[in-house]
Formats: structure tokens, sequence, C-alpha cells
């Protein structure tokens, strides 16, 4: 039986705090994540993997912003699908260069990814998700002329808007059908273009973002994965994180772990998401989720480090 895991890659893999973002930088930080997915594939895992888009998609909403007098400005839902491009590129080449090295010869495949959404998502009547560039007062009233919705931040004003819950992967079963052959696929990066259905079928896109950790999540559930790795800046998942009272949890519970989440350890857009993926993953029939940090995933993976989250 084939090992199946989904590896969803934080915001640092590619961008690290402090960096400016260039290119160059993006690539030279890839190149170092790829190594443990190239030990995985080596120990006869099939990967999908999935990454974040936080940094790209602001800097390309920001570049739109600045040249809009020039050339039409992208809306949110295209922005989106060119970080998932951009960053799919980079994962791609230097996964599959890193692969050449070792002699493995597997296609390396990055897919521009859809997922269902509810259109009666409570959040998409309520915009809270703040993305993008900074905006001043006058630049804010534009917006809110142009049907945007901002937010006064202490940085200055910022769109916000809606997250919702990803329903399903449009193209989960192809993934799978790729998995399956043997291909590496990258997937639902940023979480994905988020599309509702319309009555005849067809699909529309949103100006919305989905949380990567959930659409993970989802493309763990659609490729049958056993084991969903959530890869971030952190070693492991804390109770009490922050503070004196701090307590490392290395391996952990599906029950004890939903105690947890209800109790509020687990902040809404770092931590919070992460930890409901784990939650809807197991319950979904998922075997094992592990959050660690990416430097440290092979070392996660054989449970000297990360936060092993198990059914009982
Ligand atoms: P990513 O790009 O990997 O999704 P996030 O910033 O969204 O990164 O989530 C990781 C962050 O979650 C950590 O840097 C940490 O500061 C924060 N965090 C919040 N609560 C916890 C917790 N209970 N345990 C560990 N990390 C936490
Ligand atoms: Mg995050």
């Amino acid at each position: 039986m084939k090992k199946k895991a989904v590896i969803a890659l934080g915001g640092n893999a590619l961008v690290k705090k402090g960096q400016r973002g260039t290119i160059y930088e993006q690539f030279a930080n890839t190149r170092k994540s790829v190594k443990s997915i190239v030990k995985m594939i080596k120990e006869g895992w099939d990967v999908v993997v999935t990454h974040g888009n936080g940094p790209q998609v602001g800097a390309i909403l920001l570049q739109n912003k600045v040249a809009k007098g020039l050339t039409p400005a992208m809306p949110l839902g295209i922005c989106v699908a060119e970080s998932e491009g951009l960053i799919g590129y980079m994962i791609q080449q230097c996964l599959s260069n890193a692969l050449k090295k070792e002699h493995i010869e597997k296609p390396v495949i990055a897919l521009i990814t859809q997922i269902i959404v509810d259109q009666n998502d409570p959040s998409l009547s309520n915009p809270t998700k703040p993305i993008g560039p900074y905006y001043d007062d006058d630049e804010a009233i534009e917006l809110r002329k142009e049907g945007f919705q901002v937010v006064q931040q202490p940085n200055g004003w910022r769109m916000v808007v809606p997250s919702p819950d990803p329903k399903y992967i449009v193209e989960g079963e192809s993934i799978k059908k790729m998995l399956d052959e043997g291909i590496i696929v990258i997937a639902s990066g940023g979480g994905g273009m988020p599309v509702i259905e319309r009555e005849d079928g067809g699909l529309d896109g949103l100006e919305a973002v989905i949380d990567k950790d959930l659409a993970a999540e989802r493309l763990a559930e659609a490729v049958e994965a056993e084991l969903l790795l959530i890869l971030t800046d952190v070693e492991r998942v804390y109770l009490y994180y922050n503070t004196p009272k701090q307590k490392t949890l290395d391996k952990i519970s599906l029950e004890e772990l939903k105690k947890y989440y209800e109790e509020g350890h687990f902040p809404p857009g770092s931590m919070g998401p992460k930890i409901l993926a784990a939650i809807q993953f197991l319950e979904s029939g998922g075997k094992k989720v592990i959050v660690a940090n990416i430097e440290k995933c092979w070392e996660a993976l054989q449970g000297e480090t990360g936060t092993w989250i198990v059914k009982d």
C-alpha cells in the first residue's frame, strides 16, 4: 500500500521574516524547503504539495494599485490565480531539479485549483480577512466608492474580503488520479480559487480568499491521504501560547485537541485554521496530522519534533 501525504507549506517556506521577497530570495527559500519533500519521496511517500500566498498576493495587489492608471487593475480572484501560478512554478522547478539530482524520475505538475464554496456562506456577506497593501484616507474613500470593504488598522486602511469555508476541490478527482499515476502534484495554492456553482452547473469566481490550511484539508480528503503535514514557523503547537504558562503539545488525541480548540487556545488567522483542519481531517478518515517547523519536517516525521495529532 502506497503512503499518501498532503504537505502544506506556510508563508515562511517562500519568504522569511525581514526579507523583501525578491524572486532570488523566494527561489533560495523554496530550494531549501523542498529538501525534506525529496527525502519523503525517496522513502516511498506519494505527495501533494500545497502552499500559502499572503506576501505574493499582497505584492500583486500593490503592483495593480500602483499601475492602475497605466493598465487595468485585476480583481482579487485573478490576483490569487497569478500568485498560484508564480509560486507553483517555483516549487515545480525547484522540486523537480532536486529530484533529478537524486536520480528520481518523477513528473512534478503545478495545477491551478478551483474550490467550491457555499453561496450562502455567512462570510460572503461579512468580510473580515484583511489582505493586500495599506491605503491612506483618500484612497480608502475611493475604494469604498468602488464597492470594496475597507477597515482601519494602526498603519492605514486595508481591504477586507470574505474567507468562505471550502467545500470540495473541483479538480480533486484528477489530482487523485495523477497522484496514483506517480505524478507529484502542487495544488490549491494560496487556498485555491473560490468558486460557486451556478444553477446551470457552471462555475463563477468570487472576490474572496480561502484559508490555505482548510483547503489543504479538503485536498487531503480528496486524494485519500493518510497524513496531513502542516509546515510552519513554530516547532510545535502550544497551549497558553506566548504566556508564562505555555505548554508544549508533542502528541495529542483528537478528543483532547477538540477540547483545547473549544477553550480558545488557537487564534483565528494563524494556528486556529491548522487545528480546525486537523480535526476535520481526522474526523473524515485521515490517520495523522503533524504540525511542525518547515526546517525540521524530516525530524518531525520521525517523531523527534513537531506536534503529532492522532485519532486516539
Ligand atoms: P503559516 O504561514 O505557516 O500559515 P501562520 O502565521 O498563519 O503561518 O501560523 C503560524 C503562527 O501561529 C506561529 O508563528 C505562531 O505565532 C502562531 N500561533 C498562534 N497560536 C499558537 C499556538 N497555540 N501554538 C503555536 N503557534 C501559535
Ligand atoms: Mg497561516
